[in-house]
This record gives structure tokens, C-alpha cells and sequence, in this order.
């Protein structure tokens, strides 16, 4: 069909997503995907029993606009269980579709035009269209390669009357590092008598590797006072598809997030929510997440040694960083489509998360994948 009309791009730069154009080569090519972050296992069987009770129970029509109930004040034991912060369910927390509902609703709730917004380059791809489309200016910072840490005297120095919020988001994706206390004292420092707002996505709260611990902003008050702390079930049950996340933020700012949540979603699914209401209580598998995971990364990263990339270290998330320079001098983009094609490996490019392209011949594989998987992968990877 063919529209006749004029279309006029509220989006004009905005191509497709990373992730979708590399499970797309994957798919096209039958290549093993370690691209888009998502498990190839099964979520526990005893979840999808749950959800299925809820349903055959007559949980099928909406849910309170900021949540189900059950699952706000299970959300609430958990924080303060695992940050000692406790957030009121009934004004404080709100369930969303995943992390990225939150993630627009938060931004579109706080950014208005002219204000900036510090965000940390690689970044995660939904910051800076959602900054931009509210009429903000996103005002870039690097994190240092490879290791991905902030500098934060540079932050200090790019903070200016304008500056409307700080977009974190530790464990960092692609970046792989957690941040350290210096890291929240030196926050604390900045941050402290001033208006800014901090967006923090922590999707990736249980997943941190050795001796790293995750620092939530929630856990400190100081910061956790001007927080909207985001994170999402997706990453830690297994459940990439279901789309359900939340957003923990002090009331005021919780108001200002439910009245763009509202005109999404309104509410999101009904029985998936009591089910992670009550499945919230298997704390051993959260707990259990991190040992999961580490064994994963460190079973990939034997496998990586016989390829001739050089490994960079990760801290925390389900990606693992290599440096391929030593294999080829393409960007990062041409070198990811020929891994796909010709070698049969998905990767995703770190150039992707940069607004200007930025290549330093890094990319992305995603470990949560069953051993076979990673096996098979590395083989074809061997060849390069
Ligand atoms: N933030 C980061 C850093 C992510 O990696 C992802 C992808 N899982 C999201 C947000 C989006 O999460 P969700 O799938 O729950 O929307
Ligand atoms: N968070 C996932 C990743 O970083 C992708 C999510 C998506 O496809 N939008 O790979």
C-alpha cells in the first residue's frame, strides 16, 4: 500500500534500533545469536504455573493503573531488603512494560525544552532519542575505554545552571563496569544542593561478578531523595519477553512519572503481576543470580582464549567485551556483519552506543546463553 500523503518525522535521524538490525542478520542468516541481550533458557517452569493460575483464576482485565498492589508492596520488602530504603507502594513505586517504559516515562516526565541532560557515552540506546524528543539537549560525557569508568571531575565541570538530570545506569551496559562507593561519594558530592534529578537504571542489580557489590541509589538517602531507580524482571527471572519493569522514585517525582505512564500502558498485564508478586519470594533464585551468571562469563571467557580477541573484563551484566584490532582494522560495524555472515556469530558494535560513532574495535557478545550455545559459538569464532 502506499501513502500518498506527507509524512513529517518527528524522528527524522532515528534509523532502527541496533538490536533489531542485528537479530535480524542473525535470523536471516541462521547465525548464533550473542547480539540482542536475552536468555536461550527457559524461565523457572514454576513462574509460567503462576501466571497461568492467575489467569485461570479471572486476573484478566486491568490492573491498577500504578501496579497490582501485591506486587508494589512485594517491590517495596524486596528494596528495602536488599538497600534498607523503604519505598511506599502506594505512592512511590510504579510498575511499567520493562525498564524502557519506565526509562521514557521518566525522561518525558522530567526533561523539558532547553533543559540538558548529563549521559554517559557508550549508553544504552533509549536515553538519548527520549531526551532529544522531549527537547532536551543530551550533553555527552565519556567513560573511559576499556575499562568504562566516569570521569567525574569532567561531570562537575559539564554540570551548568541547565542541567536538568543525570542519566546512570550501573551495572553499565555495554560498558560492564559497577560502580565503586568513590563512585557514589563522588555522585553525593556533585549532586548535593542542587535540582538535579538522577535516572538510574539498574537493570542489571543482581548481576555483578567477584567482589564487586551493587551500589543502588536507592541505598543511599542523600541520593535515593532524587532518584528515580529503574530496573526491570526481564534480566533477573529470565523473562526478556514479558516485558515488565518499575520505577521506585520519591512521591513527587513518582506523580510526574504515573501521569505519562498513564497515556502508555495505563496499567500493564494483570496475571504476570501477581505471579511476580508471589514469585518474589523465591529469594534463593535472586540471590542464586550473580553465582549463575559468573559461571557463565568465566566458562566464556576460558572459551574466548583460543580466539585471537583480547578479552576485556566484566564486572557485572550478561555481555562480555572483546577488543578484535588485533583480527582486523574494519569499524566495528563492518566487522560485526562479517562475523554474522561469513563466521555465523551475532555480536553487537560499541559504536552503536556512542551518538557520534565512536570506534575503538570493541564489541559485545551475551553469554546468557546454555553452554552448547556458547560452545558452538566460539567454535565458528576459532575460524576467524
Ligand atoms: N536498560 C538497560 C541497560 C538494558 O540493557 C535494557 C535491556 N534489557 C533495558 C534498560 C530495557 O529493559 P526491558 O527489557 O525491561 O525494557
Ligand atoms: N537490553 C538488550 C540489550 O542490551 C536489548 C533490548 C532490546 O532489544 N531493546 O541487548
Amino acid at each position: 500500500m502506499q501513502f500518498k500523503g506527507k509524512i513529517k518525522s518527528k524522528m527524522p535521524q532515528q534509523g532502527l534500533s541496533i538490536f533489531a538490525v542485528m537479530t535480524g542478520l542473525a535470523n536471516e542468516h541462521g547465525a548464533i545469536n550473542l547480539s540482542q541481550g536475552f536468555p536461550d533458557f527457559d524461565c523457572h517452569p514454576e513462574l509460567v504455573e503462576l501466571v497461568h493460575k492467575y489467569m485461570k483464576e479471572g486476573h484478566n482485565q486491568y490492573a491498577p493503573m500504578p501496579g497490582v498492589p501485591q506486587l508494589r508492596e512485594a517491590l517495596a520488602a524486596k528494596m528495602e531488603q536488599d538497600y534498607g530504603m523503604r519505598y511506599h507502594p502506594d505512592t512511590e513505586i510504579t510498575i511499567t512494560s520493562g525498564a524502557t517504559e519506565a526509562l521514557y516515562a521518566a525522561i518525558t516526565a522530567i526533561v523539558q525544552p532547553g533543559d540538558e541532560v548529563i549521559v554517559f557515552e557508550p549508553y544504552y540506546d533509549v536515553y538519548v532519542p527520549v531526551i532529544r524528543y522531549s527537547g532536551g539537549r543530551p550533553v555527552f560525557v565519556k567513560l573511559t575505554v576499556p575499562d568504562y569508568r566516569v570521569d567525574w571531575t569532567e561531570v562537575q565541570a559539564k554540570i551548568t545552571p541547565k542541567t536538568r538530570a543525570v542519566i546512570l545506569n550501573n551495572p553499565h551496559n555495554p560498558g560492564t563496569s559497577v560502580f565503586t562507593k568513590e563512585d557514589i561519594a563522588r555522585l553525593e558530592e556533585i549532586v548535593s544542593g542542587s535540582d538535579i534529578i538522577l535516572i538510574s537504571d539498574e537493570v542489571y542489580e543482581h548481576i555483578v561478578f567477584d567482589k564487586e557489590a551493587h551500589h543502588s541509589l536507592a541505598a543511599y538517602p542523600r541520593l535515593a531523595e532524587r532518584s528515580m531507580v529503574i530496573s526491570s524482571f526481564g534480566k533477573t527471572f529470565h523473562t526478556t519477553g514479558w516485558k515488565m519493569g518499575w520505577c521506585a522514585a520519591p512521591e513527587a517525582l513518582t506523580a510526574e512519572l504515573r501521569k505519562i505512564h498513564q497515556f502508555i500502558t495505563y496499567s500493564v498485564n494483570t496475571p504476570i503481576q501477581h505471579a511476580f508478586a508471589e514469585f518474589l519470594r523465591r529469594r534463593e533464585l535472586i540471590d542464586g543470580l550473580k553465582d549463575f551468571y559468573q559461571k557463565k562469563r568465566d566458562f566464556f571467557v576460558e572459551l574466548l582464549k583460543a580466539t585471537p580477541f583480547k578479552i576485556i573484563p566484566a564486572q557485572g551484566t550478561y555481555f562480555q567485551l572483546v577488543d578484535f584490532s588485533g583480527v582486523s582494522d574494519e569499524s566495528e560495524m563492518d566487522f560485526v556483519k562479517r562475523l554474522t555472515i561469513d563466521y555465523g556469530v551475532a555480536a553487537i558494535p560499541l559504536s552503536a552506543f556512542y551518538h557520534n560513532m565512536n570506534d575503538h574495535r570493541i564489541i559485545r557478545f551475551c553469554f546468557a546463553k546454555k553452554k552448547e550455545t556458547l560452545e558452538q559459538a566460539v567454535e565458528r569464532l576459532c575460524r576467524i
